[in-house]
């Protein structure tokens, strides 16, 4: 009997570890060039594209630098539910904190605040014939997603981020 449930023990901690390993793979090939670096002293605002082509995956790169949106339901992090911080895979800043992540039913991550005050900046965007807000990070001004008026208490917002945008960097 004991040993039937350690096997069983055994079987559903080797499923676990399949199931994690997507993300934080994922993670770790995209952000192999911000632990190439001081990533606190490093001037990320002041790269250009050819620098960020060289360094992010072609999604990242039309997402983060072009602007554009990745398909819903297709991020890795879109259902990520684990304790910990979301950082910028382009710079590796702290933008979110999983605790603020909430389950839009878009297909996006989204949260109800930034982690702080300076981890996004917020632009106006007018493009596609909408007036939206875009959020991008604080750090090196990667387009990160939208932010909306229609999110859950207590701030009422809703960050809607691309998936492609982030790492995840679990809890101690
Ligand atoms: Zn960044």
């Amino acid at each position: 009997m004991t040993r039937k449930i350690l096997l069983t023990m055994l079987m559903l901690s080797v499923a676990a570890w399949f199931v994690s390993l997507p993300d934080a793979a994922a993670d770790e090939a995209a952000s192999a060039h911000i632990a190439q670096v001081d990533a606190d002293t490093f001037d990320w605002a002041g790269q250009d594209n050819s620098y960020w082509r060289s360094v992010l995956t072609p999604l990242q790169f039309s997402v983060c630098r072009e602007a554009g949106t990745e398909r819903p339901w297709t991020g890795v992090h879109n259902a990520n539910k684990k304790p910990g911080q979301f950082l910028c895979s382009s710079c590796g800043l702290v933008l979110f904190q999983s605790a603020d992540k909430f389950d839009s039913g878009t297909g996006w991550p989204s949260f109800t605040q930034p982690a702080s005050q300076t981890a996004v900046a917020r632009h106006v965007d007018a493009s596609l014939g909408m007036v939206r807000t875009e959020v991008v990070c604080g750090r090196c001004n990667a387009h990160l997603g939208h932010v909306f008026d229609d999110g859950p208490a207590p701030t009422g917002k809703r960050y809607c981020i691309n998936s492609v945008c982030l790492l995840h960097k679990p809890a101690q």
